[in-house]
């Protein structure tokens, strides 16, 4: 299956393939269309299945059919349950807008609120945000969620634990008409909740096939140890491995320093 066969524009179409990318993911085989007809989805999907590409080019599509309108409010909003992944997004909805006439902009919280106002005052179409920043400057009248028509939640399930009640209040925020495109790894209840409460009736179901397609040949291990033993094991592992690099990913501030 090719790109072009989903229905997506020539700008779009040039932009993929400036990606290097040649056939859609499963996943996007499946959401493109979806989304192009208008349909509320919920996709499980995780990190490295093309999943934002597969929310990003049908939602530029949609917005950049007709002209922008005059104050350029915002039209799509994507929420994302950390600041590193609204970048990783953001720059995904540069490299894909690259031949549209789209605005697009990212605000999360931890940093100075100043540059981040003065981008949204130009005007933005799209708008990718974590729910807390975007609800404090929302609080402060420095953004308008009224004239949202497609709402992504992009790893909700990450969002809907400590980010629970800002989700919500988003929800009671946008219009009722706004279309909502659900991307979870995992179903928990919450998770079934939210679709309950806020996507339409007529959502459609998806799952992108485990097989991931950005992170091949990766080797994943682990090892079992007491809390106590950690540390230890972590510096054997690594004096075992000197003079190569790595990233230790860790839950907390303290366990970083540590
Ligand atoms: P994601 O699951 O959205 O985080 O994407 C995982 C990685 O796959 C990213 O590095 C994308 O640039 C890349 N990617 C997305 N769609 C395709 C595609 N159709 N072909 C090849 N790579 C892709």
């Amino acid at each position: 299956m090719s790109f072009k066969s989903l229905g997506l524009s020539k700008a779009l179409l040039d932009a993929v393939s400036k990606q290097g990318y040649t056939s859609p993911s499963p996943i996007q085989q499946k959401a493109i269309p979806l989304i192009l007809e208008r349909k509320d989805i919920l996709a499980s999907a995780q990190t490295g299945t093309g999943k934002t590409a597969g929310f990003t080019l049908p939602m530029l599509q949609i917005l950049s059919q007709g002209q922008p309108l005059r104050k350029r409010p915002i039209r799509a909003l994507v929420l994302t349950p950390t600041r590193e992944l609204a970048a990783q997004v953001h720059s995904n909805v540069k490299s894909y807008s690259e031949f549209l006439d789209i605005r697009s902009t990212v605000i999360f919280g931890g940093v100075n609120q100043r540059p981040q106002v003065a981008t949204l005052r130009n005007g933005v179409d799209i708008l990718v945000a974590t729910p807390g920043r975007l609800l404090d400057l929302q609080n402060q009248g420095l953004l308008s969620l009224s004239n949202i028509e497609i709402l992504v939640l992009d790893e909700a399930d990450e969002m809907m634990g400590a980010l629970h009640t800002e989700v919500e209040t988003i929800f009671k925020e946008i219009p009722k008409t706004t279309r909502t495109l659900l991307f979870t790894a995992t179903m928990p209840g919450v998770i079934k909740q939210l679709v309950q409460n806020y996507l339409s009736k007529n959502a459609v179901t998806i799952e992108a096939d485990m097989a991931t397609i950005g992170h091949q040949g990766i080797l994943h291990q682990y090892t079992v140890v007491e809390p106590i033993e950690k540390l230890d094991v972590l510096l054997h592992f690594l004096y075992a491995r000197e003079g190569q690099k790595g990233i230790i990913f860790c839950k907390t501030k303290a366990a970083v320093n540590k």
